[in-house]
């Protein structure tokens, strides 16, 4: 089976010309799954002249802007670019009724759309299978600092999500964003074929510290937190001394990256 990955978006929730904000494309075979879908995902998607039938399922991991702005866009780009496939959309529990209403205000009602879509509650730990893939959404702190200074005010649940993805013997962790490195205890415990990990939770130094001493075949850093992003040099010399020996690279929008066994 062939995997990859196809980034779309590798910001982080800083505006900057030049990259997207969150959005990367899984293959597995025939099964197709974009992981996020930050603005400006519709024209990122058109640009890659990927077909509007290929995508399977999307994953959201939480619902900051960064990750999900793009979201709208996109179905109506299903609808215009009709789409057929039928879709289903994995995401916090607490975002599904206001989505159904907001696509209902855009207009977006079931009977304009050309395919079914159908909206799934993730839950943690809660293994999801899509084809020949199995989805693990794990819990990150992500939100935690948000959620104990708020939560009182505006109740929810306050979750994001990091995924392992399993296919033919492959272990591939997508972290999204996390709060601290140590949320990828659980996912990074075995021998990891592919690690995607977010950069702006943290500084490059504790990520890229955690990541050295973890069995993982290939690490592709990304979310590079703007400031450092300007001064790119400097991090890759910090990544350079730090995961030496490592097979890493910085991902850019555009990038496509075969994932193989380790
Ligand atoms: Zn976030």
């Amino acid at each position: 089976m062939h995997i990859s990955l196809t980034c779309l978006g590798t910001g982080d929730g800083v505006p900057i010309a030049g990259r997207n904000h969150s959005a990367y494309l899984y293959t597995f075979g025939d099964t197709t799954l974009l992981v996020d879908c930050g603005e400006p995902i519709s024209s990122s998607y058109k640009a890659s002249g990927l077909d509007y039938n290929l995508i399977d399922a999307i994953f959201i991991s939480h619902l900051h802007s960064d990750h999900f702005s793009g979201f709208f866009m996109l179905i109506q780009s299903f609808w215009l670019e009709h789409r057929q496939k039928p879709l289903t959309v994995y995401l916090p529990t607490d975002a599904i009724a206001p989505i159904r209403q907001m696509l209902n205000t855009a207009f977006l009602f079931a009977e304009m759309l050309p395919f079914s879509m159908t909206f799934v509650p993730l839950k943690p730990l809660g293994s999801i299978a899509v084809g020949p893939v199995k989805v693990t959404p794990c819990p990150t702190s992500h939100l935690e600092r948000t959620r104990k200074s708020l939560q009182a005010k505006y109740p929810g649940e306050y979750i994001a999500y990091s995924f392992l993805f399993e296919a033919v013997h492959l272990r591939l962790v997508h972290s999204a964003d996390i709060g601290a490195p140590e949320d990828l205890d659980l996912l990074l415990s075995q021998q990891t074929d592919f690690l995607l990990c977010e950069m702006a939770h943290a500084t490059p130094e504790t990520i890229l510290g955690y990541l050295a001493g973890k069995p993982i075949s290939r690490i592709l850093l990304t979310h590079v937190a703007r400031h450092e992003w300007e001064r790119l040099p400097e991090l890759q010399q910090t990544a350079y001394r730090i995961l030496a020996g490592k097979n890493y690279s910085f991902a850019r929008d555009g990038d496509k990256i075969t994932i193989s066994a380790s």
